[in-house]
């Protein structure tokens, strides 16, 4: 078969600063820069991406595969309307010149805002849709945090979301898109469609699929598909817990079921959705302050195997944060913590001033709160010794970063009584234990460790951590997110699992 494959990716926060334009698209990030022609095919090979999953998988089937457009921009406000127009243009002309096809597969998120769109992929898939007409298949993988419109789900064939976050599994979910075109070729009846919104936001923190609830609702997920429910089978099922900064109507987790019956669709979406329903008290994590997490965790010290970690979400350089708030910093030194950590400061004044110093010196420093991440925040002013300078160069080893090298800049690893920090040149989310050890620190031996992300800390870190605590300190990535100005959101929804409702 001729496959037509895109991706346009990006995941939208309405309440951010900076938008994304076409340039954020056209460069590389984390990820390889805007792909067409026939690059799109060889640039993602082994990495984990929906794209890179469903190239393989689609190959190994024998299939052709005719290049759309495929970009990504990081995380950021609106997508300006200017790069929509430009790239969803350069899409609809690649498929024209792609013809005759029979299906196209797109790699999307599913949180894209535009400035003139509330939902820039049910825009799209409109648009892909008019230009194959009914007949042809329309199949799009989602990242775990879309926000899914009911424009999305009518548009295409089959919507398949990524299942893990930290998301591990974004490779497989493009190799489960592929499984689905398979099996549309092979006879598969066309599908009835079910969406389901539920009626609660779930903070970031809460939806990790590594912890309860949502490890369970995953694991029940799974077994799902492949059903009989009455006389339908269930082709495919996912829920995607949603993109919470983001004020529009149909903000918030879905469920989606696929199945040869709408009978069947409707008993699996609602069966999903009563679950995901029943789950909402559980979805509610504490949020601590840093005074009393801090203090929880020393009288807590000395109680077992392994650091109690406390996770400073609303400062996590991967969800706009800059690394450099001392609000936990702070209390840790004022409360005189034990063997106690934190991971990673972005404070390149600092670690350079360490590294003039030299291993072993005493350094007079303003730490930390330089950028204006939380204007209310001062430097600590202290003496430090420090331990250790390296170049911040490194090869990450954990599930999250696992491969990459990072490259840190200088890094200064600190000490002032009972409490280390690890202050880097460049920003970086703390999410792979060589970000520490690579100065000698072991984060096993820690009491107390205290990092700078909000989720994917878990993948590396959550294996060794007694305890982990969410706390609550100052940056821009707000945790209790009845603390956001929402003026759009459909009327009732509860901004955090068990709150009020909005509007009401
Ligand atoms: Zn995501």
């Amino acid at each position: 078969m001729r496959i037509a494959i895109g991706g346009f990716q990006h995941e939208t926060n309405t309440f951010a600063p900076s938008k994304a334009d076409y340039a954020a698209f056209a460069q590389s990030d984390s990820w390889p820069a805007l792909q067409s022609g026939p690059a799109l095919l060889t640039a993602f090979t082994g990495m984990n991406v929906p794209v890179a999953g469903f190239i393989a998988a689609a190959t190994k089937a024998g299939h052709t595969l005719k290049p759309l457009v495929w970009c990504s921009a990081t995380p950021s406000a609106h997508v300006t309307e200017d790069a929509f127009e430009r790239i969803a243009a350069m899409t609809l002309d690649a498929l024209e010149g792609s013809a005759p096809i029979d299906a196209v597969y797109l790699d999307l998120h599913g949180a894209m805002v535009t400035e003139h769109l509330d939902d820039g992929e049910g825009e799209l898939l409109a648009r892909v849709r008019a230009a194959i007409g009914t007949d042809i298949p329309l199949v799009a993988s989602l990242d775990l945090h879309a926000n899914v419109t009911p424009q999305m789900v009518a548009e295409a064939d089959a919507l398949i979301g990524y299942r893990t976050y930290p998301h591990v599994d974004m490779a497989e979910t493009g190799a489960r898109a592929a499984a689905h075109l398979d099996s549309i070729f092979a006879g598969l009846p066309r599908q009835a469609k079910a969406m389901r919104k539920l009626d609660y936001l779930i903070p970031l923190t809460s939806q990790c699929t590594l912890i309860e609830p949502a490890q369970h609702l995953y694991a029940h997920l799974a077994k799902i598909e492949g059903q009989m429910r009455g006389n339908g089978r269930v082709s495919s099922a996912s829920f995607t817990t949603g993109f919470p900064p983001v004020d529009i109507a149909d903000c918030g987790p879905t469920v989606i079921a696929y199945a040869d019956t709408q009978a069947a669709a409707d008993d699996a979406a609602d069966a999903l959705a009563a679950e995901v329903a029943a789950a909402e008290p559980r979805f509610r994590e504490k949020l601590w302050s840093a005074r009393e997490a801090v203090a929880y965790a020393i009288a807590n010290a000395d109680g077992g195997h392994g650091p109690i970690v406390l996770a400073d979400t609303q400062d996590n350089p991967g969800a706009g944060g800059n690394g450099d708030t001392i609000g936990i910093l702070a209390e840790l030194i004022a409360q005189g913590a034990p063997r106690a950590a934190l991971g990673v400061l972005y404070d390149p004044e600092s670690a350079g001033a360490a590294a003039q110093a030299g291993e072993g010196a005493q350094v007079r420093l303003a730490l930390g709160a330089k950028t204006g991440g939380a204007p209310d925040e001062k430097p600590i002013d202290a003496e430090f010794e420090v331990v250790r300078i390296t170049d911040g160069e490194f090869l990450a080893t954990g599930p999250f970063y696992g491969g990459s090298r990072m490259s840190l800049g200088v890094t200064a690893r600190l000490r002032i009584g009972g409490v280390e920090v690890v202050v880097a040149s460049r920003k970086a989310q703390c999410a792979d234990r060589e970000m520490l050890r690579h100065t000698g620190l072991e984060p096993a031996n820690l009491a107390i460790l205290v990092v700078k992300s909000s989720v994917h800390f878990r993948a590396d870190f959550g294996p060794l951590a007694r305890e982990v605590l969410v706390v609550e300190s100052p940056g821009p990535n707000i945790a209790d997110l009845s603390k956001l100005p929402y003026k759009r959101l459909r009327k009732g929804i509860r901004v955090m699992p068990m709150g009020a409702g909005f509007g009401g």
